[in-house]
């Protein structure tokens, strides 16, 4: 899957650059025990990495540790550089939940050494993906409820009203690193309760009301 499609349309849109961003709820800071960021943590997750809608996660032989972060997911409908934050939300075409799957053993040994998190966190299926929700049809983006749940357990259960760095200034402050196109995807950070996933297991990401993405882990 390298194509974003939007829940009750016909429309579809190529996936680009899969940016991300890390430390944006305190209660995950707080348990990894991270320092809060003055400016938004941003990484880069390559198209490569995104699974859909029932496909396999394959967790790296490099790992003893890979992590489930459940996480609201913007669609960018139009291209923007600088966008002001006040239009920032005019330039998502649809919201939706994805799982930034991270290394974590891999990744607490890049950070001690001051290294880029790539093989953490860019590793194919790192990046499950749902169909979107038309932006039209979420009256409030930033109070929606963001459950993780793995072998019908609830492991994560956090709401967007919580993020530290909220959805129309990360858009507005990314875009003025990276010109945003039509068809990129934001991953705007996790709530707390993360934690391990191994094979066999069942995964389910959901916003519930809105939309539930179930993939398994190999
Ligand atoms: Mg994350």
């Amino acid at each position: 899957m390298k194509t974003a499609t939007i829940i009750g349309s016909s429309q579809t849109y190529p996936i680009g650059k899969i940016l991300c961003i890390g430390r944006n709820y305190a209660d995950h800071i707080r348990e990894l025990g991270n320092e809060p960021p003055d400016r938004p943590v941003i990484f880069m997750k390559p198209a490569t990495a995104l699974i859909g809608e029932g496909e396999e996660i394959v967790i790296p032989a490099y790992s003893a540790d890979c992590h489930h972060e459940v996480e609201l997911a913007l669609l960018i409908g139009k291209s923007g550089k600088d966008i002001p934050i006040d239009q920032a939300l005019g330039y998502i075409a649809g919201y939706g939940v994805a799982i930034d799957l991270t290394l974590r053993d891999v990744q607490n040994d890049l950070k001690k050494k001051g290294l880029p998190w790539e093989i953490a966190k860019g590793f194919d299926t790192a990046c499950p993906l749902s169909a979107f929700v038309p932006a039209a049809k979420v009256s409030n983006p930033q109070n929606l409820q963001l459950r993780m749940l793995v072998n019908d357990a609830v492991r994560q259960d956090g709401s967007t009203a919580l993020m530290i760095h909220r959805i129309p200034e990360l858009v507005s402050h990314m875009s003025g690193i990276f010109t945003l196109e039509a068809g990129d995807v934001i991953l705007t950070g996790t709530p707390a309760g993360v934690s391990a996933i191994g094979s066999g297991d069942r995964l389910s990401a959901e916003i519930p009301g809105l939309v539930i993405l179930q993939v398994t882990v190999r």
